[in-house]
């Protein structure tokens, strides 16, 4: 059985259809990547998938065989369904340690502790103020907050955008080692070394709606994939 059934779920902001019919499945175990220009609707598809803001208009979610579309964002990511943003979020002015407490499973200091050391955080980072981490180390609290809450699947939003080369080595290996703890991620990327090396399928939106999945690099051969990507279409 699949961990996350997406069932033709649409969303739209006044005339604006942000995504149109989107159908697709996510085995457990696997990484996913989602690709698509800007403005496809990729932020747009967590955003319904977790509840966080919004639900989709229409279309249904069943996670882990339960109907989430609909349900808050609290009841969704405590069925085990995380997301990360695209802006690196933190409190600021709370240390490592408090901000990844705001999210641990049952509220235990260790669960806390365990994902800071799981993600690369020493002891002694732990009592930092969040808004004195580089980008990296705000990413990898952010990783570390979504581990914090022990989910099955974890939705990750451009974990690698403004992010040095060496930096997104890193990343890749933390985001292997998540995987491999046995969480289930889906991966939205722009950038396709990244995707290309983590991914087992990739899914394409273009225009709120999903123009193939399937085997990467395959996928990114697809001329329409590259069209969509050129946006020759649109100009003409
Ligand atoms: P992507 O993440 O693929 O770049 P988004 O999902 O953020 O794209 O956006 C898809 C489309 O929906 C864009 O045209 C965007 O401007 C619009 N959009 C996204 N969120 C909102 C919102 N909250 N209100 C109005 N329009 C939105
Ligand atoms: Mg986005």
């Amino acid at each position: 059985m699949s961990i996350l059934e997406v069932n033709d779920i649409g969303k739209s902001f006044g005339s604006l259809k942000a995504l149109g019919g989107v159908s697709f499945s996510v085995e457990p175990g696997e990484i996913l990547g989602i690709a698509g220009p800007n403005g496809s609707g990729k932020s747009t598809l967590f955003n319904t998938l977790t509840g966080i803001p919004f639900s989709p208009d229409t279309g249904s979610v069943v996670f882990d065989g339960v109907r989430i579309n609909g349900m808050s964002g609290e009841a969704i990511a405590r069925l085990g369904l995380a997301r990360t943003f695209q802006r690196e979020t933190a409190f600021d002015n709370l240390t490592v340690f408090e901000n990844c407490m705001i999210a641990a499973a049952r509220g235990s200091e260790e669960v806390a502790a365990g994902a800071l050391e799981f993600m690369g955080f020493s002891e002694s980072q732990f009592g930092m103020l969040a808004g004195q981490l580089s980008v990296f180390e705000r990413k990898c609290l952010m990783l570390a907050t979504a581990v914090a809450m022990e989910p099955k699947v974890l939705l990750l939003d451009e974990p690698a955008s403004g992010l040095t080369k060496p930096e997104i080595e890193s990343s890749i290996g933390l985001i292997r080692k998540i995987n491999a703890s046995g969480v289930t991620i889906v991966l939205i990327e722009h950038v396709l070394t990244f995707l290309m090396s983590l991914s087992q399928r990739l899914m394409v939106l273009d225009q709120g709606r999903v123009l193939t999945i399937g085997e990467p690099r395959s996928v990114i051969e697809d001329p329409r994939v590259i069209e969509a990507y050129l946006g020759t279409r649109r100009a003409a």
